[in-house]
């Protein structure tokens, strides 16, 4: 059974209002101009959003996974790269500072992030690793009391608006002589950092995506995020949690996009009715909608399963890959 508290009804009504009034009616021009919408942001960090799933105790609003993704869903359907572009924020800019941060981290990086004073990005892509993440090629090696990170990192979602950016890079080799991979904060515009936006999207497009080229940026040795054997396990976690995200913003779009074809078909007459009243538009209609259904109660699922502190990678991949 799939029963909102009262409190996750009210996250997910205020998302509703706030993207159907704010994003909705400017999301085709921000999409055609690769507009980010940096002020949208303030204005969702202002109502919280950028906080749900963290505690108070560290700037957020004590809410659950659940209410974070039916705010996902809210705001991917008024704008999808909005919605992109907030999934990552909290999923991968803001959330691995909670699960692995050190105190002094999370009130340094999360309180701001949870606040939505600040953006923060997660960047692990490189050329030659994707889905292969531990083909990892960036390195950082220390220096006396610094690391000098040198690689290239691409597809890293917010990194142009973000105050700091944890990229993953190898440090060394691991008790079975495996590449050691760890995460590492570095503030953005820390000399030897550059970040560009050359991407070309299909869609998605208000949402911001660089690359990354680190030449022997130098930051302190406590920017290790974690612990600096872990760095490997601590991002998949993230990744999939990140699934999640994702896979709600997929339900969102999918929503809006069968509202528009519900709505246009009973608006364009041909043969002397409503495109709505053709039995096979009709079968189209309720497939899209069966679908959206189906793959929405999943995502919820796998939510629910993480909120519960039970596993919940196999149904974070099935959401993902259903709903994307
Ligand atoms: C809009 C956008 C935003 C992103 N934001 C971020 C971000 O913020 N941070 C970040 O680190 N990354 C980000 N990414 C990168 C994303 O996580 C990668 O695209 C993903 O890891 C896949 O890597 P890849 O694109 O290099 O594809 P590849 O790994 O090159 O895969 C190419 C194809 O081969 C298939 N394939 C790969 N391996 C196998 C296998 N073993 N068996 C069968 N098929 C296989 C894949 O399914 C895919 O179809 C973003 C990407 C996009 C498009």
């Amino acid at each position: 059974m799939f029963e909102l508290t009262n409190e996750q009804q009210m996250i997910q009504k205020l998302a509703r209002d706030f993207a159907q009034e704010e994003l909705a009616p400017f999301a085709r021009e921000r999409d055609k101009h690769h507009e980010f919408p940096e002020q949208n942001f303030k204005q969702m960090g202002e109502l919280g959003l950028l906080g749900i799933p963290f505690p108070e105790q560290y700037g957020g609003a004590g809410g659950d996974t659940l209410s974070f993704i039916l705010a996902v869903e809210e705001i991917g359907k008024a704008c999808g790269g909005t919605g992109l572009s907030y999934a990552a924020a909290v999923s991968l800019g803001a959330t691995p500072f909670y699960h692995f941060g050190t105190e002094a981290q999370k009130e340094q990086y999360l309180v701001p992030l949870a606040q939505g004073k600040t953006l923060g990005a997660f960047g692990l892509t490189e050329p030659n690793a994707g889905s292969d993440a531990g083909g990892t090629q960036t390195t950082a090696i220390l220096d006396g009391d610094e690391w000098v990170i040198n690689g290239e990192k691409q597809w890293i979602t917010n990194a142009s608006f973000s105050n700091q950016v944890v990229v993953t890079a190898v440090t060394g080799k691991d008790d079975r002589g495996k590449k050691q991979i760890s995460a590492i904060i570095v503030p953005v515009g820390t000399p030897g950092m550059t970040i560009r936006t050359p991407y070309e999207k299909l869609g998605v497009r208000a949402s911001n995506t660089c690359e990354i080229v680190l030449e022997n940026v130098r930051v302190p040795r406590d920017s290790v995020l974690g612990d600096e054997k872990k760095g490997f396990h601590q991002f998949l976690n993230t990744l999939d949690g990140g699934r999640i995200s994702i896979a709600a913003l997929s339900v969102g779009i999918a929503q809006s996009a069968f509202e528009k074809a519900l709505a246009y078909s009973k608006e364009r007459t041909q043969f002397g009715q409503p495109l709505s009243k053709l039995q096979a538009i009709q079968f189209k209609l309720a497939d899209m909608a069966m679908e959206i259904e189906l793959a929405r109660t999943y995502v919820w699922k796998a939510a629910t399963l993480k909120d519960a502190n039970k596993p919940f990678k196999k149904e974070a991949a099935i959401a993902k890959l259903f709903c994307f």
